[in-house]
């Protein structure tokens, strides 16, 4: 960690003009852990610009969780006037370059990429990798740089890193929660982040839209070889227009289905893409299925988005799920009967 921090912190000496760039349909980990390097580099002197091509979600379009989310700049960004350009790119939370969207383009390529990421799937795309699959956000990671090079962490800074660590974890539920991640989190509330913030900010609030959608997707459940799944169709979304794309909570509900082991949600967008979001239970992985149809994610939690109508991406999802499934069945079986 220290060497990655050392190299980054070459690479940040000689660079004046950065561009930071987090995921489509970005979370809380993708803009807390953007604007809160943007606010530490910015206190070093550097000029910085956030960019998102989808925007800031509504819920973290707040001062109490997000300052500075009225910074980020969601067209495509284009290289400033000649001899202006971005000497530095900055991925936050991206696992592999198409989660950069339209924001980043080819024009950008002459800057240095630096590719931040707590992704077990991430491709390593940068010319400069700072991933760490044990992390539990890309914010903590970003933290523990702060850390290492002394930077100070100003109150705006350490509200929008604690919530990308909030949102990431659940509030701390999941398991790469670790003593040192608890430590950290007292560390930026003492430097004037509110946890109750993010807490009921946003991991708890929902617009009414969200909740009727929620209601129609329930609605429609299966339940098939240990796998709960629902399909969003376009006409189900049209009903409930205030709904954006990067809501997790239903997934992360379904999850806590005790007969199953994997959650699924299949949601059609107007593009022609199905967005797939998964879930697992303990001992069980979704990435490298992820993975493997063109996404990724985290072992207990990943997605993808299939070019495929709705019904097909149904069967084609549910088909790699079963095959990793079984396999995964029968590795916990014969670990079990070493026991
Ligand atoms: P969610 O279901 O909350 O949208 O995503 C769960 C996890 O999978 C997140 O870590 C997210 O970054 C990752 N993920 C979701 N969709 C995609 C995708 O299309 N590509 C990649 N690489 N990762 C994804
Ligand atoms: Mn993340």
């Amino acid at each position: 960690m220290i060497d990655a921090a050392e190299a980054i912190h070459s690479l940040l000496s000689a660079s004046q003009r950065v561009l930071l760039i987090s995921h489509v349909a970005p979370d809380g980990d993708a803009i807390g852990s953007m604007l809160g390097l943007k606010w530490l580099l910015e206190a070093q002197g550097r000029a910085v610009v956030a960019a998102n091509q989808d925007g800031v979600p509504y819920l973290l379009r707040s001062d109490q969780v997000a300052p500075g989310w009225q910074s980020v700049v969601h067209a495509p960004v284009k290289p400033r006037r000649p001899g202006r350009g971005y000497d530095l790119v900055i991925t936050l939370d991206c696992s592999d370059m198409q989660r950069l969207g339209k924001t980043y383009s080819p024009s950008l390529a002459h800057a240095p990429l630096v590719n931040i990421d707590h992704h077990i799937t991430n491709l390593g795309f940068g010319a400069f990798n700072l991933v760490d699959p044990a992390a539990s956000s890309t914010a903590e990671i970003v933290v523990r740089l702060a850390e290492a090079l002394a930077w100070p962490i100003g109150p705006e800074a350490a509200q929008c890193l604690l919530t990308g660590i909030v949102t990431d974890t659940q509030s701390f539920r999941v398991g790469n929660v670790t003593p040192a991640l608890l430590g950290m989190a007292q560390r930026l509330m003492e430097s004037g982040a509110s946890l109750q913030a993010v807490n009921e900010g946003v991991l708890d609030r929902r617009n009414v839209d969200t909740i009727c959608l929620w209601g129609q997707a329930l609605n429609a459940l299966h339940l098939e070889e240990r796998i709960i799944w629902t399909a969003i169709p376009l006409a189900m979304r049209g009903r409930c227009q205030g709904v954006e794309q990067s809501d997790s909570g239903l997934a992360n509900f379904m999850a806590g289905a005790e007969e199953a082991d994997v959650a699924v949600i299949l949601t059609e967008r107007e593009d022609g893409l199905v967005d797939v979001g998964m879930r697992a239970a303990a001992g069980f992985d979704v990435a490298q299925v992820a993975l493997a149809l063109g996404g990724g994610g985290h072992p207990r939690a990943a997605g993808c988005s299939l070019r495929l109508p709705l019904e097909q991406a149904v069967q084609h999802v549910l088909g790699a799920l079963k095959g990793a499934l079984a396999e995964q069945r029968r590795a916990n079986a014969a670990v079990e009967g070493q026991r």
